[in-house]
Order: C-alpha cells, then structure tokens, then sequence
C-alpha cells in the first residue's frame, strides 16, 4: 500500500490526494475503454493504470514500473513505455511535457484530445481542464497562418494549486 498521501505526509494536507473511490473508478473505466478498443486487458496494462490513477502527480515511466514492482507486479520500463503509449491513443493517460511525465486523463473523453494543464511548481501536481473552444480555434488559425500543420495542442500551465496557496 503506497498511496500518494501515506506517503507526502510532510506535505500539503490536501494536495494530491486522489480518493480510492477515484482511483478505482478511474481503473474500472481504463479496462473498459481498452476493452471497448479491442485491447487485450493484461496484468501490467491494469496495474499501470492503477498506477497512475492513484495520483495527481505525473510519474515518469522508471517511476511507474517501481510502483507495480512495489505492489506485487513485474514488469519492466520498456513494457511501461508501450503501455504508456498504449494508454495515450486512447486518451487514458496525457504526456505533460514540461514535468516529463504521464499522467492519468481526468476527462472522460476517448481518443487523444486537445487539454490544458495546471501544474503546480510547489509540489508538481497537475489537473486537466479542457481549453476552452475558441481559444483552440485561435491556436489552430495561428498555426495555419504559418502553414503549419497541427496534430494536437496542449497547454501547459505552471502555477501554484489552491492546496499549495
Ligand atoms: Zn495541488
Ligand atoms: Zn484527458
Ligand atoms: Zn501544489
């Protein structure tokens, strides 16, 4: 049992406390989408996703594979990247650049999708929350200005969270 607040004690209350019915929830719907996907439900693919729906922090993929190992799982950090990879197409789990690494989709939407980022520089934990339309429809006509052509957009937001304030 490592869950993210059992072990941040000396840190914010609050802060990145997912709760289990979150976590579960979160999981439950990961298998059905990968499921639903045609994707076969494997051990280490559910233990990812327990993995990263356990907290609000992005885990790197060193980080994840310690996590399963710790919970009983074997896996190894190349089957993690596939996995990740795996969880990204279908909109499960979001590459956060600027933190270098994953973490699990809060939306309940398939596929890769457009999404803004709050990350916090006090103690890194990152919320999603959809960019709003028009704006995306600014950022798409900007690029195409340029004759460039856009496959996704992601906003990263560096900040400080309401738990850190
Ligand atoms: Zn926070
Ligand atoms: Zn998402
Ligand atoms: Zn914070």
């Amino acid at each position: 049992m490592a869950w993210e607040f059992a072990m941040t004690k000396a840190g914010p209350p609050k802060c990145n406390i997912v709760e289990p019915d979150a976590a579960a929830d979160f999981e439950k719907r990961g298998i059905e989408r990968l499921r639903y996907r045609g994707m076969r439900i494997t051990r280490p693919r559910t233990m990812v996703l327990r993995v990263l729906g356990e907290t609000r922090r992005p885990l790197g993929a060193y980080q994840i594979r310690d996590r399963v190992r710790e919970r009983g799982g074997s896996i190894d950090v190349v089957s993690v990247y596939r996995i990740l990879a795996a969880l990204e197409d279908v909109g499960l789990a979001h590459r956060v650049g600027g933190t270098d690494g994953c973490v699990a989709c809060t939306a309940s939407r398939s596929g890769p999708h457009p999404a803004e980022y709050l990350i916090c520089a006090d103690c890194g934990c990152v919320e999603e929350v959809p960019i709003p339309q028009p704006a995306l429809a600014e950022i798409g006509m900007a690029a195409s200005r340029l004759g460039f052509q856009g496959r996704s957009t992601r906003i990263e937001v560096v900040g400080v969270c309401s738990h850190c304030r």
